[in-house]
C-alpha cells in the first residue's frame, strides 16, 4: 500500500463567531479573529490517498483526476470566498482550520470513492499558515 499526496492552494476570508455567545464572549475567546468584517489567509491543502500501485500504469490513482476533484469539490468552492457567508457548511460551523479539514474530507470522500477506483481518502491536511495546520483522518470507526 502506498500513500500519495497532492497539494493545492486557495485564498479565503473568514472570522470566528459563535452565535450562542454574547459579543463580549466571542471577543474574549476568539480575540481579533472575532472581527466580523473578516480577514484572509492563503491556505495550502494536501490530500493524501492510499491504495496499491497498479502494475500496468505504476500509478495509485490518475493524478489529473485527483487534481480535478480537489479543484471542483474544494478549491473552486472556497477560493476567493468569504467562508462564513458564501460556503454553506460554514453557516453553522466555525471555519477554523480544524473544521475546514473536516469539511474538505466530507466534500472529497464520496467523489474519490466514485471517481478514483482502488483509492481511499487517507488524510486531509489544511495549512492556514506555514506554521499552523490541521490533519483529519476521517470520523472514528464505529466500535473503536
Ligand atoms: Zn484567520
Amino acid at each position: 500500500m502506498i500513500l500519495l499526496t497532492r497539494k493545492a492552494e486557495f485564498a479565503a476570508a473568514h472570522y470566528y463567531w459563535n452565535d450562542k455567545w454574547s459579543p463580549e464572549e466571542n471577543a474574549r475567546v476568539f480575540g481579533k479573529c472575532a472581527n466580523r468584517n473578516g480577514h484572509g489567509h492563503n491556505y495550502t491543502l494536501e490530500v493524501t490517498v492510499e491504495g496499491d500501485v497498479d502494475p500496468v500504469t505504476g500509478f495509485v490513482v490518475d493524478l489529473k483526476k485527483l487534481k480535478d476533484l480537489m479543484h471542483s469539490e474544494v478549491v473552486d468552492v472556497y477560493d476567493h470566498r468569504h467562508l462564513n457567508h458564501e460556503v454553506p457548511e460554514f453557516r453553522d460551523r466555525i471555519p477554523t482550520t480544524e473544521n475546514m479539514a473536516i469539511s474538505i474530507w466530507e466534500r472529497l470522500q464520496e467523489p474519490i470513492l466514485k471517481h478514483l477506483p482502488g483509492a481511499n481518502l487517507h488524510r486531509v491536511r489544511v495549512y492556514e499558515m506555514a506554521d499552523l495546520f490541521a490533519d483529519y483522518y476521517g470520523p472514528a470507526e464505529v466500535g473503536s
